[in-house]
């Protein structure tokens, strides 16, 4: 008899928390094994089911980070960057695999995850859906294949509520584009631009960010050149593209060695 996969899922009552405990209940070959919400939040000690506002689920929100996630194979995490170290070391001390969706990390929080990877499989990816994965290898292709005449564009948009600019995923198809073309994003990137800039410098790879209303994540990759353009396009209409792409990697990771892993390795692209 095959076992189920026991999740637990971090940051319980936000919008990706949500979303996440209802891919694990509708997947076959998972188990809700447990939820974390902040110490001291409302939801800490109730049903997760009925502060979801639907029917009892026999899962207790819990504050109790180290006890639910040792008890889980893998744990999924939607979060903020500060709460993410502190879930990766209580994954790491338990040999828990991670799955990191949490966007806007820092270099060194990045280095710190990668340390920790030692000890367990960490699966991190500023966008989970099929699509943007393959959009990112879309971008990478045509960068490379496209020389610099072609100005590099990367522009997002996503809801009011959305605290991190530009999107972990507009730098994913930022960092594609540049290793397309063989330059360090670090390098060529152009963001924030107000006022008297300056034309344009060749080779540069810019962004520009919109936010409004309930946007779920648009992303667009132009390559603009005199006289024509290229525009690869993600739009994502439901959040559920994020949280079933999670559970792919949650199942994938639970059965990985410790390592640094991203969506490119769960998809196999
Ligand atoms: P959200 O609705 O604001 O939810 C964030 C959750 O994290 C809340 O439950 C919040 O609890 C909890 N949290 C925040 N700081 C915490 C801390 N220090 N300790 C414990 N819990 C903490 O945000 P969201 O829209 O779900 O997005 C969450 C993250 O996922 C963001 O970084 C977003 O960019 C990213 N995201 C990634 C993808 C992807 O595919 N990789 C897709 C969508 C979103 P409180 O309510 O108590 O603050």
């Amino acid at each position: 008899m095959s076992q189920k996969t026991k999740i637990a899922i971090t940051g319980a009552s936000g919008r990706m928390g949500q979303m996440l405990i209802k891919s694990v209940l509708e997947t076959d070959s998972a188990e809700l094994s447990g939820v974390i919400e902040r110490a001291g939040h409302d939801w800490v000690g109730q049903d997760v089911g009925t502060a979801m506002g639907g029917k009892a689920l026999g899962v207790l929100v819990s504050e109790d980070t180290a006890q639910v996630i040792a008890a889980a194979d893998v744990v999924i995490d939607f979060t903020a960057p500060c709460a993410t170290l502190g879930f990766a070391k209580a994954a790491a001390d338990s040999g828990t695999a991670h799955v990191i969706g949490t966007t806007g990390l820092s270099d060194r929080d990045i280095a710190d995850l990668n340390a920790l990877a030692e000890r367990t499989a960490i699966v991190r990816a500023g966008n989970m859906s099929l699509g943007v994965n393959l959009l990112v290898q879309l971008t990478k292709k045509v960068a490379a294949a496209l020389g610099e005449d072609f100005d590099i564009e990367v522009v997002e948009a996503h809801h009011h509520h959305k605290v991190d600019a530009p999107s972990g995923t507009a730098l994913m198809l930022g960092e594609a584009a540049a290793e397309g073309r063989g330059v360090n994003l670090a390098d060529v990137s152009d963001r924030g631009r107000d006022g008297i800039t300056g034309a344009r410098k060749r080779g540069d790879i810019g962004f520009a960010v919109v936010r409004g209303g309930d946007i779920v994540g648009e992303h667009d990759v132009m390559f603009a050149a005199p006289g024509e353009r290229v525009v690869l396009r993600h739009i994502a209409t439901d959040r559920k593209v994020f949280s079933r792409g999670a559970i792919t990697a949650a199942l994938w990771a639970a059965k990985q060695k410790p390592g640094a892993y991203d969506m490119m390795d769960v998809l196999g692209l």
